[in-house]
């Protein structure tokens, strides 16, 4: 039984209500795990990737047979990887060799990491890494060399900002330096999971394009610097600092102010920069998408991407993302999951809505609101130009594979 309180919210917004029950009675997966086939250590991997991702599990265990068990080992290894780089509690030295020599683990029997201290969250994933490791030799040796390149250039990269960090202090200063800490984080992950599409044949780059790399970087780069921006109050409890510092000096004397109401418009301003850094990597997402051909992997890239411009136009401008957590509705997830697992005229149609949002929130007094505007205009053009109406009408039918909705 939902609680009283949402029962009576959702009286008020039965409109809210529509999307969730919606998605409830409609939303048909297209590929389901089948746990009678499933070996229990198949079953104990997938256990823990329900325990350790919110929003990546169900996704995943939805993709396509083929694709399913190396990205749901490739997301266990590299949130292993990752609960390594954020406990503070191991000592710089011990934790910068095990992050570098991590990928050479993985086809080690038995090896597991026990230094985690008690409160680390997904710590008894290491614990047990022995079944990620024997799951992972069975794999196809070409998704293992994708997984433990991956993972071994992330390894390094985290191991170079740990021995940073004891030196300068936490925090990151330039912007080029913000964009490589994003690309380590994510935009590598948009490389792996790209190669294994490709590998697959569900991927295909579009066509005349000077560096089809920035695509899949930029989609992880879209989804880690709206993390990044919604996560700020949170991070900053923790001790953990991402805004760089290039652009929050331009507003505030001290990283702290951000979060003190006296600075409040500072904040906003500051906010609405980097929101407008993150809008710019919008038509590469767009541009991205139009090279998936199958429709799981589809909508295993599309929601995301949603989902983010959703988070980001509701931190735009707002107030309370220096205050606490903000979270998009669980009405409005429904209704995006409904929408970007179509096709990719709809993903558009989405994106312009919320581009519309943050038109109206832009507010004149704020430095960037020339820049927002034409960050707006730039991707509402590249919608209209690429992605004309007559084309898309073309769109894949659900389920298919080997073709595209742009015949590219
Ligand atoms: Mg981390």
């Amino acid at each position: 039984m939902p609680p009283l309180s949402d029962a009576i919210h959702y009286l008020l917004h039965p409109d809210e209500l529509r999307w969730i029950l919606q998605w409830q009675m409609t939303y048909r997966p297209l590929y389901r795990r089948d746990e009678t086939r499933e070996t229990p250590n198949v079953k104990k991997c997938f256990a823990y990737l329900e325990k350790t991702s919110r929003s990546f599990s169900t996704l995943i265990q939805e993709l396509h047979p083929e694709l399913r068990m190396p990205i749901c080992l490739f997301y266990l290894i590299a949130r292993g990887l990752d609960t390594i780089e954020d406990d503070t509690s191991i000592p710089a030295k011990k934790k910068e060799l095990t992050l570098r020599d991590f990928h050479s683990n993985l086809e080690t029997d038995g090896w597991h990491f026990t230094e985690n201290r008690p409160q680390e969250k997904d710590r008894a994933l290491l614990l047990d890494f022995d079944c990620v490791i024997q799951e992972f030799k069975l794999q196809k040796p070409v998704y293992k060399d994708i997984i433990r390149d991956i993972i071994r250039r992330m390894g390094h990269a985290m191991a170079d900002y740990c021995l940073r960090a004891e030196s300068d202090g936490p925090g990151i200063d330039t912007r080029d330096d913000y964009d490589e800490y994003c690309y380590y984080a994510a935009g590598v992950v948009g490389e792996g999971l790209t190669d294994m599409f490709l590998e697959a044949k569900f991927y295909r780059p579009p066509p005349a394009l000077q560096d089809g790399r920035r695509l899949q970087v930029s989609m992880g780069l879209f989804l880690q610097k709206t993390n990044i921006i919604r996560d700020i109050k949170e991070d900053a409890d923790d001790g953990r600092r991402f805004w760089p510092r290039a652009v929050w000096s331009k507003y505030v004397h001290d990283f702290e102010d951000l979060l003190d109401p006296e600075h409040r418009l500072a904040a906003l301003n500051c906010g609405s920069e980097m929101v407008l850094d993150a809008l710019e990597h919008v038509p590469e997402c767009l541009s991205y998408l139009t090279g998936v051909q199958e429709q799981s992997a589809f909508n295993f890239c599309a929601i995301p991407q949603c989902m983010a411009i959703a988070t980001l136009t509701l931190c735009f401008r707002n107030p309370d993302v220096f205050v606490r957590n903000v979270k998009i509705t669980k009405s409005e997830a429904c209704r995006l999951m409904m929408e970007s697992t179509r096709d990719l005229q709809t993903v558009c149609d989405v994106f312009k809505r919320y581009i519309r949002v943050i038109r109206r929130k832009n507010a004149s007094h704020d430095p960037n609101f020339l820049k927002i505007i034409t960050a707006c205009d730039k991707i509402e053009t590249f919608i209209e130009s690429n992605f004309p109406l007559e084309i898309a009408k073309s769109i894949m039918p659900k389920g298919s594979c080997g073709t595209n909705a742009f015949g590219v």
